[in-house]
C-alpha cells in the first residue's frame, strides 16, 4: 500500500507526521488538516488484554479508534483507565456468577503516563464538592491514535478518591457522577493541559456530556458571556445516544447536582436555574437532556434506533412532531481486522482483491466471496469450528463438529430475553435431541454486578443446561469477553439474538458472526432490521404488540419453526462429498451483503464526511473574527425567546375549489399571524400534515399582505397534496429559522394554529 505522510499537530504540541493512504489522500487532506476530534468515552474494548469495557458500548469505541487509525484520521481517545476493570466472571455449579477483580499491572500494558513539560507525571485537577480530585492520565497508543485515560489513584488523594476510578459503572450514585465529572471535566483539562484544542468533541454516549460544562467555564473565563459560550460549545459537539430506553440514561438528583456543582455554577457565567436546565428533565437532571442541549447534532446507532430516539425525545418535546426531531443516524460496524478469524482472512485474501482490507466499504471488492468454491468454504469454517471447540473444551460432546452450534453471547441484560429458547422445553428437546440432526446452544455472558434479573438469567440457564435432556445440548461458558467473544464469532454456525424489539438499539455481535460466514437468526431489530434481506440468514420478526408474555409466545414460536423447518433441515442437506451446499451458499450471501455495510471503514467514514467535517467547519465558523457569529445567534436567539410569546396564529381559512380537470382539487390556505416584534424573515410558516402513514408533509406558506401591528396575511395552496389533507387534521404553524441554525428545531420553539 502506498503512503504519504501529513502533517498535523500532534498531543504534545510538536508535529508528528500521520500516514494516510496515496488514493484518499488528496480529498482527505483538505479536511484533515482541519478536522480533529477528541472520542470521549466510558469504556474503551480496545484488546481483551485492557478490560476497561463492559459490552458493546466499549467494543464499538474500540473499533472506531482502531478504524480511525488504519483511515489516517486525526482522532484523539479519551476515557478512563479502571484499574479494578471491569470484573471477571466465574459461573458456579449452582449458576451464581462471581466477580473476580484482578489487579490490572499497567508495565505489562502498553501504556504509557502522560508527562508534563518538565518530564514529571502530568496531573489534573477537578473539582469535587468541596475539594479537589487529582488525576494522572496514561496514553494508550492505538497505532497513530493516542488514547488517553484518566485515572485518580494518585497520593495527592485521599484512600476514597483513589478509588474513584477503580470500577466500571459503579452502581453507587456518587461513585457514578464522580467518574462523569472526572470524565466529562477532567478530560477536557486534559486535552487543554497537553495544549490540545479539538475542533469537534464527540460524546459516545451521555456519561461524558458534563465536558461541556468545562468547556463552556473555560470560555466564561475568557471574559465570554454564557450564551456566546453555549452557542460555541454547541457547534462543535456531536452526540450519539446509544440508550433507546430512558431507564437506561444516566440521571442525577437536582440536589446531587447542587451538591456537585453548588460551587462551579456562577463559574459558568450564568446562574443555577439555567445551567441545571440544560438537562432537567421532570424532577431530575438527565445526561441524554444534557448532551442533546449541548450539541449540534445527534444520531442514533441504526435506522430504526433513530425512529425510536425521535420518538423519545417526541416526548419531551411533544409540540414538535416526531418526524421533524432533529436525530440522525449512522449504523454501527465492527472491525474487520479484530473480528475475522485468521483462517477466513487468509481465504479472503486469496480470493479478494488485494487491497480489499482498506476498501471493506466498497461493496464490489466482496463480489468473488461467490467463486470461492463451497468445499473450501466449508471446509475452512469446520476448521475453525473446531478451534473454538477445543479453545472453549467442548471436546466432551459427541463429534462436536458435526453438531448443528448455535451461539447466543451477549450481556444479560432482561431486554434481550436469553431464556426464549427455553419457552417450551419438550419443543427444544425435541429439537436438539434429534439423533440424525443434533443440535447445541452454547450461552454466555456477563451480568452486571448490580442486575439481579440479569444473574437470575444465568443462574435459569445453568439450572436447565443441568437437566438430563439437555446435559450435552445446552453448554453455558465463563467470563464473556473479547477473547472469548472472537471464538464464538468465528466458530458457531449460527449467530441467535432474541432481544425486545425494539430495544437493541444497533447490536454488534452479529455483525461479528456475519463477518465469519456465521449465520444471523435474529429479531428484526437494530442492524439487522437494514441487514437482513430475505436470503442471508432468518429474521424472527418481532412482536411489538400485547403483554411481555404474548410477545415472547409469539416469537418463541417463529424461532422453533425456523429451527424446525428452516434451519436443521437445511444445515444438515448435504451432497455426496458432504457440503450443504445450499447452507454454505448462504454463508456466502451473508458475508457479500453485510460484510461491506457493517463494518468499522464505512462507518468511520460516515462519521466522518457526515458529522465530523460538516461539524468542524460549522465551529469555526463560530469562533471567527472573535466569536461573531456565536455573538449573533445568542443575541438572536435571546431576543426570539424572549417575544415569542407574543407569536401567536390569529386566523385560518381553508377552501376548495374544484379544478377544471375531473377529479383535481386545489386547497387555498390563508392564515393570519401576529409577530409581535420579530420579523417576518426570522420566521417560516407552513401547513403540516400526516400523510395517513408514517410521515408527514408541509407546504410553506407565502407572505401575502402586511397588515397593521405586527399583523400578517400568508397564503398558499396544496393542489396534489389533497389526498393526503383527506386523512390528515391538518395545521400551520410558526418556527424561527436562521441560516445559522443546524436544523429547524434547534431553539424547540413553535407556536400552532388552534
Ligand atoms: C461485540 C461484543 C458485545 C456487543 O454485542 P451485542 O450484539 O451488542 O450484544 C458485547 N460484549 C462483547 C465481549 C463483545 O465482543
Amino acid at each position: 500500500m502506498e503512503r504519504a505522510d501529513i502533517c498535523f499537530r500532534d498531543v504534545n504540541g510538536a508535529v508528528a507526521s500521520l500516514k494516510v493512504k496515496k488514493d484518499i489522500q488528496s480529498e482527505l487532506e483538505v479536511s484533515l488538516m482541519s478536522t480533529r476530534v477528541a472520542y470521549f468515552s466510558a469504556e474503551f474494548g480496545i484488546d481483551g488484554s485492557l478490560p476497561i469495557y463492559s459490552g458493546g458500548l466499549g467494543i464499538l469505541a474500540g473499533d472506531h479508534i482502531k478504524a480511525a487509525n488504519e483511515l489516517g484520521l486525526p482522532l484523539i481517545g479519551v476515557g478512563i483507565f479502571y484499574q479494578k476493570g471491569y470484573f471477571k466472571q466465574r459461573i458456579r455449579e449452582d449458576g451464581v456468577q462471581e466477580h473476580i477483580y484482578p489487579e490490572i499491572d499497567t508495565a505489562k500494558l502498553p501504556l504509557v503516563q502522560v508527562l508534563d513539560r518538565e518530564g514529571r507525571p502530568l496531573t489534573i485537577k477537578v473539582p469535587m464538592i468541596n475539594r479537589s480530585v487529582y488525576l494522572k492520565a496514561w496514553c494508550l497508543h492505538v497505532g497513530q491514535v493516542p488514547v488517553y485515560l484518566l485515572n485518580s489513584d494518585v497520593d495527592e488523594n485521599d484512600e476514597h478518591d483513589r478509588r474513584l476510578t477503580d470500577n466500571l459503572y459503579p452502581s453507587d450514585p456518587d461513585m457514578r457522577i464522580s467518574q462523569e465529572i472526572i470524565l466529562g471535566i477532567g478530560g477536557v483539562r486534559l486535552l487543554h493541559a497537553l495544549g490540545m484544542e479539538p475542533d469537534v468533541w464527540h460524546m459516545n454516549e451521555g456519561h461524558s456530556a458534563f465536558l461541556t460544562f468545562e468547556r463552556i467555564r473555560s470560555y466564561s473565563a475568557e471574559g465570554i458571556d454564557f450564551g456566546t459560550s453555549l452557542e460555541v460549545v454547541k457547534s462543535s459537539t456531536v452526540f450519539t445516544t446509544h440508550t433507546p430506553v430512558p431507564a437506561g440514561h444516566d440521571k442525577f438528583s437536582m440536589q446531587m447536582m447542587d451538591h456537585y456543582f453548588g460551587d462551579f455554577y456562577w463559574q459558568l457565567g450564568t446562574d443555577r436555574d439555567t445551567i441545571l436546565g440544560l438537562g432537567r428533565l421532570g424532577e431530575e437532571f438527565n445526561m441524554t437532556r444534557l448532551a442533546m442541549n449541548t450539541s449540534s447534532r445527534v444520531n442514533g446507532v441504526s435506522k430504526l434506533h433513530e425512529k425510536v430516539t425521535k420518538g423519545l425525545f417526541h416526548q419531551w418535546m411533544p409540540y414538535i412532531p416526531e418526524q421533524d426531531i432533529p436525530v440522525e443516524s449512522i449504523t454501527n460496524g465492527v472491525h474487520i481486522g479484530t473480528w475475522l478469524s485468521s483462517g477466513l482472512k487468509e481465504l479472503l485474501d486469496r480470493y479478494l482483491p488485494q487491497d480489499w482490507e482498506i476498501r471493506s466499504a466498497d461493496p464490489a471488492v466482496w463480489v468473488p466471496v461467490r467463486e470461492i468454491p463451497v468445499e473450501q468454504l466449508w471446509e475452512h469454517h469446520q476448521r475453525v469450528k473446531s478451534g473454538m471447540i477445543q479453545k472453549l473444551g467442548f471436546s466432551k460432546l459427541k463429534s462436536p463438529e458435526g453438531t448443528l452450534m448455535i451461539g447466543f453471547a451477549r450481556r444479560f441484560a432482561t431486554y434481550k430475553r436469553a431464556l426464549l429458547i427455553f419457552q417450551d422445553l419438550d419443543r427444544l428437546d425435541k429439537i436438539v435431541n434429534d439423533p440424525q440432526h443434533p443440535v447445541c446452544f452454547v450461552f454466555a455472558g456477563k451480568a452486571h454486578p448490580a442486575d439481579g434479573p440479569g444473574q437470575e438469567l444465568i443462574r435459569k440457564i445453568v439450572e436447565i443446561s443441568k437437566m438430563e435432556r439437555f446435559k450435552k445440548r445446552i453448554l453455558v461458558m465463563e467470563n464473556y469477553d473479547m477473547n472469548n467473544a472472537k471464538w464464538l464469532v468465528q466458530g458457531v454456525d449460527v449467530w441467535l439474538n432474541t432481544p425486545v424489539k425494539p430495544m437493541e438499539a444497533s447490536g454488534t455481535s452479529g455483525q461479528k458472526a456475519a463477518l465469519n460466514g456465521v449465520l444471523n437468526c435474529s429479531v428484526l431489530d437494530g442492524w439487522w432490521n437494514e441487514g437482513y434481506n430475505g436470503r442471508n440468514g432468518w429474521a424472527i420478526e418481532g412482536a411489538m404488540k400485547g403483554s411481555m408474555e404474548h410477545q415472547a409466545r409469539v416469537d418463541s414460536d417463529t424461532l422453533y419453526r425456523l429451527f424446525e423447518e428452516e434451519i436443521v433441515p437445511l444445515y444438515y442437506k448435504h451432497n455426496e462429498q458432504a457440503v450443504p451446499v445450499g447452507w454454505v451458499n448462504k454463508m456466502k450471501e451473508s458475508i457479500c451483503t453485510l460484510a461491506p455495510r457493517f463494518n468499522t471503514h464505512r462507518m468511520v467514514s460516515d462519521y466522518w464526511n457526515r458529522i465530523y467535517v460538516p461539524t468542524a467547519s460549522r465551529g469555526k465558523r463560530f469562533v471567527a473574527n472573535d466569536f461573531e457569529i456565536a455573538k449573533r445567534v445568542s443575541a438572536y436567539k435571546r431576543f426570539i425567546r424572549e417575544h415569542w410569546n407574543k407569536v401567536s396564529v390569529k386566523k385560518k381559512n381553508t377552501f376548495s375549489t374544484q379544478g377544471t380537470r375531473i377529479g383535481f382539487t386545489e386547497t387555498f390556505f390563508q392564515v393570519h399571524v401576529h409577530l409581535g416584534p420579530i420579523w417576518e424573515k426570522d420566521i417560516r410558516l407552513e401547513v403540516v400534515g400526516s400523510d395517513g402513514k408514517d410521515g408527514i408533509w408541509k407546504v410553506k406558506l407565502k407572505l401575502a399582505e402586511k397588515l397593521e401591528n405586527n399583523l400578517y396575511r400568508y397564503e398558499g395552496s396544496l393542489c396534489d397534496k389533497h389526498d393526503a389533507l383527506l386523512h390528515s387534521n391538518a395545521n400551520v404553524r410558526v418556527i424561527p429559522v436562521s441560516p445559522e441554525f443546524n436544523n429547524d428545531f434547534e431553539m424547540e420553539l413553535t407556536a400552532w394554529g388552534e
